[in-house]
């Protein structure tokens, strides 16, 4: 399939992870948009929020458990987490991904 975050997941395509496991990845933008700016995607190919199911809904409570986790442990307690679905909402990569926004302020998206 051509989706560029299939290719990061398989390791056809370079990334700075920041967590792994079986299901799911968490890695930096390419073009951070925010101070900290990190993606939490599925390992399963989903193409967005719109395609999320009672069959594969589990995935999406461990990445919020996860990002939860992830930046409770490194002290950030502000940040939003957004999921862009559709071209017109700005959606570019069709494979499901939560970005996690943190400051300081000043970037365009936090
Ligand atoms: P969207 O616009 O679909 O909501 O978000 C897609 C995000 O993926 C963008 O913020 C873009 O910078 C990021 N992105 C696109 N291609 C790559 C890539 O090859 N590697 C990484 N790390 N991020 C990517
Ligand atoms: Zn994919």
């Amino acid at each position: 399939m051509d989706c560029v975050f299939c290719k990061i997941v398989a390791g056809e395509l370079p990334s700075t992870k920041l967590y792994e496991d079986d299901q799911m990845l968490v890695f930096q933008d390419i073009a951070p948009a925010a101070p900290l700016h990190y993606l939490a995607i599925p390992k399963t190919h989903i193409p967005g929020v719109d395609g999320i199911t009672a069959d594969n809904s589990a995935v999406i409570a461990h990445i919020f458990e996860k990002i939860a986790a992830l930046t409770a442990e490194r002290g950030i307690s502000d940040y939003r987490v957004v999921s862009n679905v559709g071209e017109q909402a700005g959606q570019t990569v069709r494979h499901l991904h939560f970005h996690i926004l943190s400051g300081p302020k000043g970037g365009p998206m936090y």
